[in-house]
């Protein structure tokens, strides 16, 4: 996953220009979400405490409830044992899509508040157990993890999607709506950072984005360097692995861009990323503006299914 690390990152202007929020948030409803990274000097405590940060992987894996047990009166499943098995029961389409109130959701949980980094609070209750103790052991060793977006539901993309669509949300400092009148051209420059409603992996709750939406952080301040280090050798101790690594030659073919900061709860995610394509169809896709694009441009193959491959078993 080290792939991106040495390439060219988009100029910072650009990225700030792009929402700085792929996956994505977005400026718009979340540039609230932007944290200010805190001074490298507090996340430095701690450091010679490093060896003591490995961490079995979780024992609690995903066990979701059998075909159409939405009720949340269904108990769970016993959990694996191994935090590589995924998931393998039907989960129903609307955790797919983002169609549910994770706050009456039995399988979403509140992230504690210390973790919590921007206004979206809520995630998959496996995911959220998951990064608690990962944030906790990388705490313990001077490494301080912020959620800054998590679960977003469908009506939550859309208007991220609407307004960048419509020009409200300027893209690359433009408004879209004038710059780049053929829709595909346009949805396709939303995609480079932000997903269309019902494609989201953050309507899943299984992934989440650390600390600062900005490749930049990651790559040009002490504090970001160390963090991004630090989950690139212990993520996956945890379940979890960074989903948009570097495109180009040796990366990724198609998809977003890179996101340093968007790291997703692979237990659960490469159960649902696998179930996605058979339940999810374009005729699903609808209800938000260009909707229209998504079987030309491919959405489904080309983004949803776009990712590191480290994160699909
Ligand atoms: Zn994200």
């Amino acid at each position: 996953m080290k792939i991106g690390r040495f390439l060219v990152v988009p100029a910072f202007s650009a990225a700030l220009a792009a929402g700085l929020a792929a996956c994505s948030a977005s400026a718009g409803p979340d540039t609230a979400d932007i944290v200010t990274p805190s001074s490298a000097a507090q996340a430095a405590a701690g450091e010679s405490l490093e060896l003591a940060s490995a961490q079995p992987p979780p024992d609690s894996i995903a066990a979701e409830p059998p075909p159409g047990g939405t009720d949340p009166a269904a108990p769970e499943a016993t959990p694996p044992s191994d935090a590589a098995q995924p998931a393998t029961s039907h989960v129903a389409l609307k955790y797919l899509i983002g169609d549910v109130d994770p706050a009456t959701d039995p399988k979403f949980a509140r992230i504690p508040d210390k973790y919590i980094g921007g206004s979206r609070v809520w995630g998959h209750k496996d995911a959220v157990d998951a990064f608690v103790r990962m944030a906790e052991d990388a705490a313990a060793n001077g490494y301080k993890l912020k959620i800054v977006s998590a679960f977003r539901s469908f009506s939550d993309q859309k208007q991220i999607w609407d307004d960048k669509w419509n020009g409200k949300t300027l893209v690359g400092g433009k408004k879209l709506n004038t710059s780049l009148p053929d829709p595909k051209a346009r949805a396709l420059k939303i995609l480079e950072f932000s997903s269309m409603p019902g494609t989201s992996r953050h309507h899943w709750g299984t992934d989440f984005d650390l600390n600062a939406l900005d490749n930049k952080y990651f790559t040009n301040t002490k504090e970001g360097r160390r963090i991004y280090d630090w989950l690139v050798g212990h993520a996956a101790n945890y379940g979890f692995c960074q989903v948009y690594t570097a495109k180009g030659e040796g990366g990724r073919p198609t998809g977003y861009e890179e996101e340093k900061w968007h790291w997703s709860y692979r237990p659960v995610a490469a159960w649902y990323l696998k179930q996605y394509p058979v339940d999810v169809g374009y005729e699903r896709l609808t209800g938000f503006a260009g909707a229209e694009t998504a079987k030309a441009i491919d959405v489904i193959p080309n983004y949803v299914q776009g990712i590191n491959p480290e994160c699909t078993q």
